[in-house]
């Protein structure tokens, strides 16, 4: 991911961007319930908090993605602990997501769930190819995590999984599911919705016949196009707008 972060809007105060990342993590999980991500208690996005950069903002455990509001999430420490909201943070969003805000300064936000078209894909072990225009964001920016010894509750397992990421913006999690990160929450939120999609356009390309792939050199070019992440960042918006004025409760 390329380091460039000129289109994220400037905050007066550390208080001012927590809100700003509160509401679209909360947003985020809004839309995770609307495009039926859910699986159950499985499923967390992440946010780094601006003052302390070893905290950061999750989902409570067991808490419906379609419900969740700002004042639901709770801020988790470097050791595991909830330092602010009422709840218990997921034993497995620990595992993962502090190795990775550990393991990548520069990733705001992580997410991971457990939705169909992604882990059906995971299963196969495999990179994504760039087939479509969009499944080039992806293209030499993903890796695979070639590897499932059960749910991830150790740090050592999410350190594993933190240095298969390596400095991508996405990872598959073989036989699991999908995880993505981005500069800031906007961005890991959409690359989650359009890596899934990848998934399904991929199955969907597979299953009816044999799929053309872009030229490597056209999928690069493409990737630098839109793959990058203010890419991210601006094909949030329009869902972010339609959450918000659907669900303008989820600033509450
Ligand atoms: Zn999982």
């Amino acid at each position: 991911m390329a380091d460039d972060r000129w289109y994220l809007p400037q905050h007066a105060t550390p208080a001012e961007e927590r809100l700003h990342r509160k509401q679209r993590l909360a947003a985020g999980f809004r839309l995770f319930g609307r495009f039926g991500f859910e699986e159950g208690v499985a499923g967390h996005i992440t946010a780094r908090d601006p003052e302390r950069p070893d905290h950061f903002w999750v989902n409570p455990f067991g808490a419906p993605f379609g419900h969740l509001r700002v004042s639901d999430l709770l801020l988790v420490s470097s050791a595991g602990e909830v330092v602010e909201g009422e709840g218990v943070v997921n034993v497995a969003a620990f595992a993962i997501h502090a190795a990775i805000h550990e393991a990548r300064p520069d990733v705001v936000a992580a997410a991971h769930s457990h939705s169909v078209y992604g882990k059906a894909w995971s299963a196969l072990g495999r990179l994504l190819d760039p087939l479509t225009q969009d499944a080039c964001a992806f293209f030499e920016d993903h890796a695979v995590f070639d590897d499932y010894t059960g749910v991830v509750v150790d740090r050592e397992e999410g350190k594993r999984i933190a240095h298969a990421l390596g400095a991508n913006k996405a990872l598959i999690l073989r036989n699991h599911g999908l995880l993505t990160v981005g500069h800031s929450v906007e961005e890991a939120v959409w690359w989650y919705v359009t890596m899934e999609r990848t998934c399904q356009a991929q199955l969907l390309a597979e299953a009816a016949g044999t799929p053309v792939r872009i030229r490597d050199d056209m999928a690069r070019l493409t990737h630098s196009q839109v793959g990058q992440p203010v890419s991210g960042f601006v094909n949030f918006t329009p869902l972010y707008q339609r959450i918000v004025r659907e669900q303008p409760d989820l600033f509450d």
